[in-house]
């Protein structure tokens, strides 16, 4: 196995020993900027006494308003004329929250994404366009300096425009990309429309993410694309992309635990779930210095998946992220999650690229309605089809959700669509008071 660098095998005592060395760091830089001097006064914690990876427990937690609170500069642990960039998250979930680099910061930021990128097959020769919105998402210049730093003909091609896209992808060569999954398969839905074989597209490799996706998604974009696609995690506060990320085995993500120490939590109790568990994914960085973050809770969740990666890596992996604790939908007393429902539609052949997910209420009872997109040719179909296509969705769906959803059934290219994150959910309860 061919590595970008040593420390993706460094034995489970050395990372636990690195963990230690840096946790102890961490914590006496963090304590230099005003919240976490604060904080960590408030619940009794000398930064001294913190010394092993094993004291992390003993460490508050942050949350998304903390950071939201100490907004613009409440957690600057360097001097202001040290910083050199700042990112912001995307806001997917309210205000956006910011975090700001020093040059090492984002030195190590693109080692990390260059050690990503190698593990899922780029070299130097390749030529990789990222499709990704540049600006304050970290999705476009995270990855950007990241295929640089590899040394690979970087296209800083942007977000949408897919009649560009595509040009510049046969016109360059493009052997390897980066694109956010709904995008993907809204591309994949032109090319399978332009009537083009994915084998004579050049790209190889497409690293997605930002944004949760099924199994069955990655399917369609590798088979429609005609490449193989790995699974890029990563989170504005803990720098963006380059967190945890696939290798060729894609059998989870490996996070890089020389840079994160990664806790799985129960979001309720806030105490570790037990081994294999899903939860929610609790972060520290462990080399940053213009704004280290302790024990941050992602809202994310995941699991670690038990044993070890066949590749050789040491570095645990965690499971696909079922979506963020925000995401859950509760209908008639069932927890849901959007990706359970993409699952399902997805895995259905005559349904295309698109869905939409729409929650009213009726009387005092919610309901759930599935908006789907039909293959054109299936759509040109008589009543009696469709009619069936849709008894069968509801069945499926059914089955995995455990309530029956109302599915209506539309034409292709019907619903919106974005070159950004999805939003799929269209929540009308509010408006109907
Ligand atoms: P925002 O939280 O406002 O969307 P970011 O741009 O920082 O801001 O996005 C980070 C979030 O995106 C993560 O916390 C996670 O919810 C989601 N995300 C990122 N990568 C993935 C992925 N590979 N699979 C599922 N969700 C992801
Ligand atoms: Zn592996």
């Amino acid at each position: 196995m061919e590595i970008f660098h040593t420390a993706e095998v460094l034995s489970r005592d050395e990372i636990a020993h690195v963990q230690s060395r840096r946790l102890a760091r961490t914590v006496k830089r963090a304590a230099k900027s005003p919240f976490y001097k604060a904080r960590l006064a408030q619940t009794g914690v000398d930064p001294d006494s913190i010394t092993s990876v094993d004291d992390i427990s003993r460490l508050p937690l942050t949350t998304k308003d903390d950071l939201r609170e100490s907004y613009p500069f409440g957690m600057l642990a360097d001097e202001h004329r040290e910083l050199v960039r700042l990112h912001a998250s995307s806001g997917t979930t309210g205000s956006p929250t910011v975090v700001y680099h020093t040059d090492n910061d984002l030195r190590t930021w693109a080692d990390l994404m260059a050690r990503c990128m190698f593990m899922a097959g780029i070299r130097k020769d390749d030529v990789f366009q990222n499709m990704a919105g540049y600006g304050l998402f970290t999705g476009g210049l995270g990855i950007h300096y990241g295929a640089e730093r590899l040394g690979c003909l970087t296209i800083p091609a942007g977000a949408g425009n897919t009649a560009r896209q595509l040009k510049l992808i046969r016109d360059f060569n493009v052997t390897a990309l980066h694109i956010i999954p709904s995008y993907a398969l809204y591309l994949a839905g032109v090319v399978a429309e332009q009537g083009m074989d994915p084998r004579d597209l050049p790209p190889r490799i497409a690293l997605i993410g930002a944004e949760p996706h099924s199994e069955e998604a990655r399917r369609r974009i590798e088979e429609m694309l005609g490449l193989k696609a790995f699974n890029s995690y990563g989170l504005s506060e803990m720098n963006g992309p380059g967190v945890a990320f696939e290798c060729e085995h894609q059998d989870g993500m490996h996070l890089w635990e020389d840079s994160y120490i990664a806790e799985i939590l129960n979001p309720e109790t806030l105490e570790p779930v037990a081994e294999g568990e899903v939860g929610e994914l609790v972060m520290t960085t462990l080399t940053r210095e213009a704004m280290p973050l302790l024990r941050y809770r992602t809202r994310d969740l995941t699991r670690f998946i038990p044993g070890e990666c066949a590749c050789g890596r040491t570095h645990r992996r965690i499971d696909r992220i079922a979506g963020r604790a925000d995401d859950m939908l509760i209908i008639k007393g069932v927890n849901i999650y959007p990706m359970q429902i993409e699952q399902v539609l997805l895995a259905v052949p005559e349904v295309a690229q698109n869905y939409q997910i729409v929650l009213h209420r009726e009387g005092f009872i919610d309901q759930l309605t599935v908006r789907v997109e039909i293959k054109e040719e299936f759509f040109v179909e008589d009543m009696r089809a469709l009619g069936s296509i849709q008894k069968r969705i509801a069945g499926l769906l059914r089955n995995e959700l455990l309530v029956t959803p109302r599915i209506e059934l539309v034409e292709a290219k019907s619903l919106p669509t974005s070159d950004g994150k999805a939003s799929r959910v269209v929540d009308m309860r509010d408006k109907q008071g």
